[in-house]
């Protein structure tokens, strides 16, 4: 089986950079998974020799719709439901949101494997970008660059670690 990896966090935080970082045969394999839903972007990328589909979350539907929050919430839910593991993306450098506290309450009550990224990190001390995200209690924060690629290798790694 192949591993599907969901991106969740709220807008901005650099989500689809690092999907498009990650994928190359955009859709490819992917169509042939079932129990994924259509409006959303999947991608697949080899990471060593094993295939994964990653699941961008955000931007799919009018926000006005159902406002940001709700919508951020049923994306959230929706991706942890078809994901075996949730890479929950944070902004180093705006720092802890209550926003992300509220997608962090969410992702605490699953099953499911979660780590947590905090991008934008390049120039920070590891230590420092990742200082104040251990307060979502969701473990050892990850500090990324997905515009520079840092750190993207061992969040993949820490991704398929039990696969
Ligand atoms: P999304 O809304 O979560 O999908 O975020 P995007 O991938 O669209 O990125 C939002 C903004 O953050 C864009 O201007 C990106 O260029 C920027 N960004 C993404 N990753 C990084 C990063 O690692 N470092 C910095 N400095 N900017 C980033
Ligand atoms: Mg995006």
């Amino acid at each position: 089986p192949v591993p599907v990896i969901a991106l969740v966090g709220r807008p901005n935080v650099g989500k689809s950079t690092l999907f498009n970082r990650l994928t190359r045969s955009r859709d490819a394999l992917v169509a042939n998974i079932p129990g994924l839903t259509r409006d959303r972007h999947y991608g697949s990328a080899t990471i060593d020799d094993q295939r994964v589909v990653l699941i961008d979350t955000g931007g799919f539907e009018p926000v006005a719709a159902t406002g940001v929050a709700e919508q951020m919430a049923r994306q959230t839910r929706q991706a942890v439901i078809e994901a075996d593991v949730v890479v929950f993306v944070v902004d180093g450098r705006q720092g802890l949101l209550a926003r992300d506290e509220e997608i962090a309450r969410e992702l605490r009550r699953t099953a499911r494997k979660v780590i947590l990224a905090v991008n934008k990190s390049e120039g920070i001390a590891r230590a420092v970008a990742a200082a104040e995200f251990h307060a979502l209690g969701l473990g050892d924060p990850m500090p990324i660059s997905a515009t520079h690629g840092d750190g993207v290798r061992a969040l993949m790694d820490a991704c398929l670690e039990d696969w």
